[in-house]
């Protein structure tokens, strides 16, 4: 964030506001705990601030402080939609372009409040009036960190407050191990822990509450495991049936694609979702290295995010779409091999 950006935030924030904050569709760790975070800060400054989800989120994250009054856009609607017409500020968290968040998209659009975005990926979209869109950092968590440092608020953070910032910085970044992970977001998280973040809580809460339906739905996937070492490409599929005779709950499918890329020479991991409600497949790619999978996902399946995790969709069938993909794998045959 610039001086400009900074001195703007202060005005703005100079007198009590109404804040409406929203995190991107599918929130994960980093959407919730960035949320969260800003809130509890915001709160405490004497502003009236309410994070607004555009849907439901994981269950493993249903621990994090403060998640209890999360406004759920679809099955709070008219609570939810009341505190978006108040807001006279609206912060989006950890999302690029308002497409991001379904439903809220066209009210956000018309909405005349000042935006403030914080976020991590790429090509951001020129709606905010302070856009603090960093690509380079971990997690839109770790920009909550040092947005709170910009406003010299670091003294600010609660026991909370920290956790969640914690959170969402270990969900971003694989538990501290993806490329984006720096000495600056060590040093953020060994803060956090001195502020009162319980480290060792945290990893049970969102690792270690497995239910044994979710494993056994991992060992589905596992089997599902599809090689091809030409492209040193590995994908998983799981149909609704397969979903469905697991009893399958949102969130049960993190971290499944990352198998992929534990195979030895592995360096594009796929997962295909079906989700026969909303008539798509849910793709979500990862990569190790150079392989942009932004860009992949971008060009080819309506979607984005990171170089080396994105997501996507395709409104096919599972063959059609696994058609597709292999077809367009092979136009990546050199890049994959270099
Ligand atoms: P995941 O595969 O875990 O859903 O998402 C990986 C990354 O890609 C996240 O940073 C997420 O925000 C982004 N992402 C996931 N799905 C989409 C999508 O449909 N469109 C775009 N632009 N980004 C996505
Ligand atoms: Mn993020």
């Amino acid at each position: 964030m610039n001086l400009e950006d900074i001195t703007t935030v202060r005005s703005i924030l100079s007198q009590p506001q109404k804040i409406a904050i929203i995190p991107h569709k599918n929130p994960d760790g980093d959407a919730i705990g960035s949320s969260l975070a800003l809130q509890a800060y915001l709160n405490n400054q004497g502003h009236k601030a309410v994070v607004i989800s555009p849907n439901d989120y994981p269950k493993f994250l249903k621990w994090m402080p403060g998640s209890d009054a999360i406004l759920n856009y679809e099955r709070e609607n008219s609570q939810a939609k009341r505190a978006l017409e108040e807001a006279t500020v609206i912060f989006t968290l950890d999302f690029n372009d308002l497409s991001r968040t379904g439903q809220l998209e066209h009210p956000l659009k018309e909405h005349k409040a000042d935006f403030i975005m914080i976020d991590h990926h790429q090509q951001p979209s020129d709606y905010a009036r302070v856009m603090y869109s960093d690509v380079l950092m971990s997690s839109t968590c770790e920009m909550v960190y040092n947005f709170m440092e910009y406003l010299g608020a670091l003294e600010h953070i609660t026991p909370d407050i920290a956790t969640n910032i914690y959170t969402g910085i270990m969900t971003d970044t694989g538990s501290f191990k993806y490329r984006s992970t720096t000495s600056r977001t060590h040093q953020v998280i060994a803060d956090l822990i001195e502020k009162g973040a319980n480290n060792m809580e945290i990893h049970q809460n969102v690792f270690d509450t497995n239910s044994p339906s979710r494993l056994h739905l991992l060992g589905v996937a596992l089997s599902n495991l599809v090689i091809l070492p030409e492209y040193k490409t590995a994908y998983i599929t799981l149909s609704q049936e397969e979903l469905d005779q697991n009893d399958f709950k949102k969130g049960d499918t993190e971290g499944f694609v990352n198998y992929g890329l534990t195979l030895e020479g592995i360096i594009f991991a796929v997962i295909f979702i079906e989700n026969r409600e909303e008539g798509i497949i849910k793709i979500s790619f990862r990569s190790i290295g150079d392989f942009s999978v932004n860009q992949f996902a971008r060009e080819h399946f309506n979607g984005g995010g990171h170089d080396n995790a994105a997501g996507g969709r395709s409104e096919s069938s599972m063959e059609d779409t696994l058609e597709k993909f292999t077809s367009v794998l092979a136009t990546y045959k050199k890049e994959l091999n270099s």
